[in-house]
Parts: structure tokens; sequence; C-alpha cells
């Protein structure tokens, strides 16, 4: 009677015709190996670490020093992209200056917006200031309402736990990991949260800023924004403009500018020198400054710009 013959090697062989050898390879996380994740911002990328550990390899498209709404388009996004196994963004149009660019050109179908790899984490954001008309006249760069919801920490709570949702669902084996460091994050966020509100009790900080950037802050943190520098979101001011700011900066007796680290500092210092308002300079993302090295580092620093 013959036999077939079973090869071990040709066993193995046939384990990687199997599709579903495949299907664990498209997980990129076979045999421990760590998921690769882009985020658009940093912020995202300091959640996404402390979230994932060593079971993730993480990096951004943007360093938090730029303008958030013109992040340079970088080859080397391209091939990040490309390579990567989750990609993780805002959303309500953060992004919208490179992140359909990079994505469109990178051809990574897995990143694509409604793939497994694609996370939006402005689900659940109840946007503030969307526009009543669609032809922009509320300025150019907030064309889906206020994005810039980071700066609330209660945001950055549910952003920690979103992510630890998306990479429990990529990588099942290490989900218990990742809900233990997602609830030590947002532990962590909320013992800040308390006590950064209790800096700013019968404070009254009134303030003019250079963007529409604290829309979320000034909610949670019972601040008011009398102004902006900018015309309107993303158009940069005319002289009629500083001059009505002024007047009212003056009436009102506003005597804080809040410039965003990454604007020049030549109008803010002659509305400060007209004003005698004094102007500070802040991070608005992580990675701005030296002292906004991660989420918590970014907030403090902003909070003590704004309650000194
Ligand atoms: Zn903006």
């Amino acid at each position: 009677m013959i036999r077939p013959i079973k090869h071990k090697g040709l066993r193995r062989f046939s384990l990687l015709l199997c599709p579903a050898f495949f299907v664990l390879l498209e997980a990129g996380n076979l045999w421990g190996a760590p998921l690769k994740v882009v985020t658009s911002v940093p912020d995202l990328a300091d959640f996404t670490r402390r979230v994932g550990g060593s079971a993730v390899e993480v990096s951004s498209l943007a360093t938090g020093k730029e303008d958030p709404h013109a992040v340079p388009l970088r080859p080397s996004s391209v091939i990040k992209i490309r390579a990567a196994d989750l990609f993780i963004q805002m959303g309500l149009g953060m992004e919208h200056a490179y992140a359909p660019a990079l994505l469109a050109e990178a051809r990574n179908l897995k990143l694509q917006p409604g793939r497994d790899g694609f996370l939006d984490l402005s689900e659940g954001v109840h946007a503030l200031e969307v526009p009543v008309s669609l032809d922009r006249a509320g300025g150019d760069v907030h064309p889906q309402g206020n994005p810039h919801y980071n700066l609330d920490p209660v945001h950055a709570q549910r952003m920690v736990l979103a992510i630890a949702a998306k990479l429990s669902a990529l990588a099942p084996d290490q989900a218990p990991q990742f809900r233990a460091n997602a609830e030590a994050y947002t532990r962590e966020i909320e013992e800040k949260l308390q006590i950064w509100k209790s800096r700013f009790s019968g404070k009254n900080v009134r303030f003019v800023s250079y963007h529409r950037d604290f829309a979320y802050f000034e909610r949670r943190f019972g601040v008011k924004e009398e102004g902006t520098i900018q015309a309107k979101p993303g158009i940069e001011p005319g002289p009629k403009h500083i001059e009505t700011l002024a007047s009212k900066m003056q009436s009102a007796g506003i005597k804080l500018i809040v410039k965003e680290s990454f604007y020049g500092d030549r109008v803010p210092r002659e509305l400060g020198l007209r004003t005698g308002a004094t102007v500070v300079s802040v991070p608005i993302f992580v990675g701005a400054t030296p002292e906004a090295k991660d989420y918590v580092g970014m907030m403090e620093s902003l909070v003590s710009a704004f309650t000194r």
C-alpha cells in the first residue's frame, strides 16, 4: 500500500499558503511585532504611547511646533503612513492641510477613512462654532466647527479610552494591558484636572488670543476670550480690526494676550504696548515647547500662563 508522504517542510509551507496566515500578517501583530501607529498631532502620539507601551511604535506627522492648519507635506510622512497599521486623527478639519493628501499619496488601503486602520477621534465631540453657512465667511480653517478640543482634558480622557479600544481591536491579546494603561492615564489626567480647575478659582481670567484655539478650554475652565488677533480663523488682521480690538481691550480692561507659540511676535507685541496688556507665548500642542513634552506638561504650561 502506498501512503502519501507527509513532509514536515511541506506542512510548514502549506501553513504559509493558508489564508489565515496572511490575515494574521495583515493584523501586524504576529509574533508580538509592535503595531505601527501614525498620528496627525503629537498629543495623540503621547496618548497612544501611554496606552500601547512596548506594543506600539508611534510617530506623529505634525511636530507641535507648526501652525496646525499649515503642517508641511513631508515625503517622510508618506513613508511612515505606507508602513503603518493604524492612523489616528482629531478630525473636524484639524488635519485638512495635510492628512487627506498624505493618505492618498501613501495608498495604504488599511488606513483609508472607514477602514479598521483609520481612527477619527471627533466622533463623540459636540463641535462648537459650527458655521451656519458653507461659504467660509466665518473663516478659512474651521469649516466643520472649532477643532481645538485637545485643550479640554475631558476630551483628552475620552481620546485615551477610544485609542485603547482601537488598539484592543487590532491586538486583542493585549487588550487587558491597554485597558489598564488607559485607566491609569485617565486617572492621572483627572487628578491634574482638579488641580488645574482650582488654580482658576476666583481669577475671572479674560484674554485675547491670536487664533480661536481656546473655545473648549474656556468652557472647561471658566475663562473668557474677548477677541482674537486674527480677524476670523485663518484670516490675518488688517489695521481696522486691530484698531477695534485695541479699543475693546482698553474699555473692557483686558490685560492678557495669549500668543500661540508658532505665531509671530510683532502684532501681539504692538497690541500689548498699545493696551498695556502682557503677552504670553503658550503651547497648544505637545512638542510645541520644551515644557510641553507630554500632554500633562503641555496643559501645566498652559494653565500656568493663564493664571500667573
Ligand atoms: Zn484652528
